[in-house]
Parts: structure tokens; sequence; C-alpha cells
């Protein structure tokens, strides 16, 4: 056996996690519903947001736009070597998010995989060599837990803390029922909210981060321990 076939028999038998690409597919949940918006609660998430994302959509449509120039409108004091550049995002998202067949895991991703309200990109929960991307480049981050990629696009690996302003926690700005907030918009169309105060580490969200209640339907939520946003799309992209 020459050393090529038994490194590839170890790698599968190891099944690490690290392994996973963006293409590889999960079950999927087994609560998944599929989830219409309204343009109107689109439109007033985006308005309690401090960015200057805009909404082009109209109900009974298949998709709905974000645009936004992906720059903070806070001053970011991000360390790492790359400079924050606009990046005219316009960003086509289903409106009804429909559940897949099978999930697809966005661990490992290394790029966009949700827009937040405020219209700055979510990355994956890996920094580009595959290592948890707090852990690794949380020194790098600034106090609203973004940076800027190679490429100059600011983003954030996990919860957009400064979503509503940098003086205001998510946590503080509610549904009226008292569900955290929506925070972003992953690109399958389901909705990412807040981290549940509850059940910070997702113990009680499924495989993809997600769960489903008669309210919001089928939605992800963020957390405080990893993979921090979500970790498979539920939805057809
Ligand atoms: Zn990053
Ligand atoms: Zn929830």
């Amino acid at each position: 056996m020459n050393a090529h076939i038994l490194l590839f028999l170890l790698t599968m038998a190891c099944d690490e996690p690290g392994e996973d690409t963006s293409t590889a597919t999960e079950e999927a949940p087994e609560g998944c519903l599929d989830h219409t918006w309204t343009c109107a609660e689109l439109e007033a998430a985006i308005a309690a947001a401090y960015g200057d994302a805009e909404l082009e959509c109209t109900d009974g449509d298949e998709t709905f736009i974000i645009s936004a120039s992906g720059v903070p409108l806070y001053d970011s004091t991000q360390t790492t070597p790359n400079e924050i550049t606009a990046q005219d995002y316009r960003i086509e998202i289903p409106l009804t998010a429909v559940c897949a067949d099978e999930a697809v895991d966005v661990t490992d991703s290394r790029g966009s995989i949700a827009i937040s309200i405020a219209g700055l990109a979510i990355f994956g929960a890996s920094d580009v060599n595959g290592n948890d991307a707090i852990e690794f480049e949380g020194p790098t981050m600034d106090e609203c837990w973004g940076h800027a990629a190679p490429d100059g696009a600011y983003h954030h690996h996990s919860e957009p803390v400064c979503v509503f302003g940098t003086d205001t926690d998510p946590s503080e700005h509610p549904m009226d029922d008292g569900h955290p907030p929506l925070i972003a918009l992953s690109y399958d169309g389901f909705g990412i909210y807040a981290i549940n105060d509850d059940d910070p580490e997702g113990s009680e969200l499924d495989q993809c981060g997600g769960q489903t209640d008669p309210e919001r339907g089928y939605h992800y939520h963020m957390t405080e321990t990893y993979p921090y946003t979500f970790g498979c799309y539920a939805g057809e992209r």
C-alpha cells in the first residue's frame, strides 16, 4: 500500500470536522419548515439596523435584494493588514426559504454565507487556514467583532454585536414576543437571530443551528460557541 492510499484511509477513518468543505452535505434538520418573508418585516428589520443596507422587495416575488456598501458606519479598530474597502453588495436571497433534502455544511466555507441587516458580510466559522476564526483571529477584530479580508471585505464570523449601534447589545432589541431579534439573512433565505440568552451555547438547536417556532418558522440562532452563526444551510440556494 503506498503512502497516499494509507493517508486517504486514515483521513476517512478520523473524519475530522476540519476536513469538511462547503459542499459537504449533512442530514436535513427534521423540524425544517419553509418560510416566506413579507417585505414589510424585512424592511422593518433593515430600518432598525445601524448600517446602509437597502431593500428591493416585492411580496410574492421569488427573491429580494439587499444592497449595501459592505462598510460599517462605525469606526473600526480592526488590526489585520487589510484596509476595509467598499464592496457594493447587491445580494439576491430567496423570499421563500425552502427546506432542502440535504443540508450543506458552511463551517469551512472561507467566505460569505449571510448578510447582516446592517449590510455587513457574515463569513463561516473558519479562518483561511481552517481554524476556529474567533479563537485564532479574535485579536485582530474590532470591538464589534469584525475585521477585513485580504480583498478588503469587512466581515463577522460571529454575532455582529454592533448591528443596532455600537452602544447597544442585540439582546436589548427583542421582538414583540420576547424572542431575540433578527440579525442576518442566510443565503438560503432563512433568518439568523441573535444569541438566545436562555440557551447561549445552542444546546437546543439542531445540527444546522436552527429551530422552528410558530411565529418565525424555521430559523437559525447565533451562539456564543462554535460555529457561532450557523452550521449548515438547511434551505435550498
Ligand atoms: Zn475573518
Ligand atoms: Zn428562535
